[in-house]
């Protein structure tokens, strides 16, 4: 991000907006933010930027970390770094999906058993787990074991019932990880958004998802409306953990 650029965004934006979140993609600290992003001084122009947002108290700073094998230990780094900001703090485990391009870096992004557990342990000790509500608890939770349960989703996913995904080229999906992955519902510079709502392409990929057929992930923008629809699951986890009997994750 150009530290000038975003200032005079700023000033025009603060005419219309009273409040506006950005989104900062943190990996880690120094050097191997900049080697996971690929740009030599990312990190210090984020910085840079981050200084600039700070001017502004009509902006909240969320600072956002992806997580995989080669940075989980920058975890406390990264969420100290956020606090020292004044940012509030997310993190993801980094995905492999067609739609990030990232299949052939697979060996740097999937966890190893044994650095899973390490990571997991480190992540819910840095984060406290048990200070959190129990319906962060369980996002925590889910967010963490999505990549290593058997099945695609952990909980029952409504995407591509409530929203959908718009590729440039005017292809409409079910959610994000399913461009590249199949077919989608229909193009939308040859039919409406309703006829292709309502076709049989899209009951067919409906129905493959109600089953769990699907690429599987964790995505925040995709998954926190389905987790919406959860709360079932979530009062079963609560109760569980309540009575130390058979959690829901491992
Ligand atoms: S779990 Fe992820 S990949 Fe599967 S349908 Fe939902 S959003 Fe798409």
């Amino acid at each position: 991000m150009l530290p000038n650029a975003i200032d005079s965004f700023l000033i025009e934006t603060r005419e219309y907006h009273d409040r506006i979140t950005i989104g900062i993609s943190v990996d880690a600290i120094g050097s191997l933010h900049d080697y996971i992003r690929g740009i030599p001084g990312a990190f210090q122009r984020m910085i840079e930027t981050m200084k600039v947002l700070r001017k502004y108290s009509n902006i909240n700073i969320n600072v956002s970390m992806t997580v995989m094998p080669m940075n989980y230990k920058a975890f406390p780094h990264v969420r100290r770094f956020a606090r020292e900001y004044g940012a509030s703090f997310g993190f993801q485990i980094a995905q492999v999906s067609t739609y990030f391009s990232n299949i052939e870096k697979i060996g740097n992004i999937v966890f190893h058993p044994l650095s899973f557990k390490d990571a997991v342990k480190l992540i819910l000790k840095t984060l406290d787990l048990h200070k959190l509500k129990p319906s962060t608890q369980f996002d925590l939770k889910a967010k963490l074991y999505y990549s290593i349960a058997k099945r695609n989703q952990i909980i029952p996913c409504f995407s591509g019932f409530h929203s959908f995904a718009l590729d440039p080229e005017g292809n409409i999906f079910p959610c994000l990880p399913w461009i590249g992955y199949s077919e989608g519902f229909g193009n939308i510079r040859e039919k409406t958004l309703k006829e292709i709502w309502k076709n049989n392409q899209a009951k067919k990929i409906r129905k493959k998802i109600a089953k769990g057929n699907c690429p599987g992930c964790w995505l925040e923008c995709e998954i926190a409306r389905s987790l919406d629809k959860s709360w079932p699951l979530l009062m079963r986890e609560i109760l569980c953990s309540k009575r130390s009997s058979q959690s829901f994750f491992p």
